[in-house]
């Protein structure tokens, strides 16, 4: 049995750690960080560390990049494998949040929530790819199981479950683990918590997995569609908001107004919404039918061919589920953009419209205009059209917004400009070599 497996069914590492990774995302929810001796750790709650943001990706330029890290002790965790400690922070400039930092925008939004008397709860489900590594971009595939295939098919069932084991140290709660239906394609389901824990849980999650995989000479990849013609890695998301510790979305005969306004309001933002849940080239090539991810704008009871699906629990179960996220998003900018754009609804009383009970995609285009049913952004060119026209996404950004849109603005230029170079159409679903490189890292 592998080393760290032992240690991990044993109950951690015995010696303390001696050094703290003090850890933020850069704009695409890329952790980023630095490590200090553990004995500095007070100095990194109360003083904060200083570091110079250059070079982070969506951070400030060399002229004027002298930044400070503060831990947020409440995120602490040791890493028995690495024999270290980390903790999630937030960054400040001049004595002042920084206005780039992902989780102070989040906790900027969760504020606003709160003063409309809720707070949210989020689960996710994200889906990965394990690929065997041969220092080319050609992926192969370790195994050739399908949608919860067990045993035989299913040869990666043993990293799962030494993923699983490694989660709680990071503090989250497995749940579920399953193959998916792409072959080496899995899933494994954690414990919802309210929404700023869960996105620091997604950060850590992502870490576990290339972590573990790693360790077995795999390479896991979040990237949203890394094979053309198999299905993509997505992430939905369970959310549900809670007032006074009830929750708000359980209505007298189903779902409350707050709930369906909420999905009115998530609905209404939905394209512009697209650029922060989606925020890669790639994360349009997911975004296709044929493989259970959301191409029009609807929602459904159990219909799992829409936007939004409510699952058909109640009583403190009641959610919905949002199926277009995938997992190259920074969850902390998505969470803020869709309970912002949940709240929207909620605040102007927004009527979910485009409800469908029958699978989407059979409908012929004259159908899905009869029902009000939009299609979502074709690329990431297109979801920032959208967001720049919407007030209720952009001001969800906060400060960061700028930094955001630029960055994004950039990658798609970069991208127009290489399928030119290559004489490919704009809307190629292919997945390019560009991508690849680029994003199988994520
Ligand atoms: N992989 C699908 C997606 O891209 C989801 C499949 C599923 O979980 N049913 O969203
Ligand atoms: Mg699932
Ligand atoms: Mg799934
Ligand atoms: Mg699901």
């Amino acid at each position: 049995m592998n080393e760290l497996k032992t240690m991990a069914l044993e109950g951690g590492a015995p010696s303390k750690p001696r050094f703290l990774q003090l850890i933020f995302v850069d704009i695409n929810g890329v952790p980023k960080g630095m490590e200090i001796p553990i004995n500095r750790y007070d100095d990194a709650i109360e003083d904060g560390i200083s570091f110079d943001g250059s070079s982070i990706p969506g951070f400030q330029g060399i002229e004027d990049s002298d930044l400070l890290f503060k831990a947020d002790p409440s995120t602490y965790a040791e890493v028995p494998w690495e024999g270290i400690a980390r903790v999630y922070g937030y960054v400040y400039k001049d004595g002042k949040p920084y206005v780039a930092d992902s989780r102070g925008v989040l906790r900027d939004a969760l504020r606003v929530l709160e003063k409309e008397g809720f707070r949210a709860y989020i689960g996710p489900e994200p889906e990965f790819y394990l690929f065997k590594k041969n220092g080319t971009w050609e992926l192969q595939l370790p195994d050739g199981g399908g949608y919860f295939d067990l045993v035989a098919l299913d040869r990666a069932r043993d990293v799962r479950r030494e993923i699983a084991l490694y989660m709680p140290y990071l503090g989250l709660t497995p749940e579920v683990l399953h193959h998916e239906v792409g072959k080496a394609q899995h899933e494994i389901d954690f414990r919802y918590d309210e929404a700023l824990k869960t996105a620091d849980n997604i950060v850590s999650f992502k870490y576990v997995v290339k972590a573990v995989a790693e360790m077995r000479g795999l390479h896991a990849t979040f990237m949203p569609k890394p094979l053309y013609g198999f299905p993509g890695n997505g992430m939905h998301l369970h959310i549900s908001l809670w007032r006074e510790g009830e929750n708000a979305f359980i209505g007298e005969k189903g779902l409350s107004d707050t709930a369906l306004h909420f999905i009115g309001g998530i609905l209404r933002h939905a394209k512009a919404l697209t650029a922060v849940t989606n925020p890669t080239i790639n994360s349009y090539k997911r975004l296709v039918p044929g493989y259970e991810a959301p191409v029009y704008i609807s929602w459904g009871y159990r219909n799992r061919s829409t936007l939004i699906r409510v699952p058909a629990f109640w009583g403190n179960g009641a959610r919905i589920e949002y199926r277009c996220p995938d997992p190259s998003a920074n969850p902390y900018l998505a969470f803020a953009a869709i309970l912002m754009a949940g709240l929207d609804g909620i605040k102007k009383k927004i009527e979910p419209e485009a409800y469908v009970e029958t699978n989407v995609y059979d409908m012929g285009e004259q159908e899905r205009e009869r029902f009000g049913i939009e299609t979502l952004p074709g690329s990431l060119g297109e979801a920032l059209k959208a967001m720049r026209r919407d007030s209720v996404i952009r001001e969800a950004l906060g400060g960061a917004y700028g930094n955001f849109v630029a960055y994004k603005e950039a990658e798609w230029k970069a991208y127009t400009e290489y399928l030119e170079s290559k004489g490919l159409p704009e809307d190629t679903k292919e997945v390019t070599e560009w991508e690849l490189e680029r994003y199988l890292h994520v």
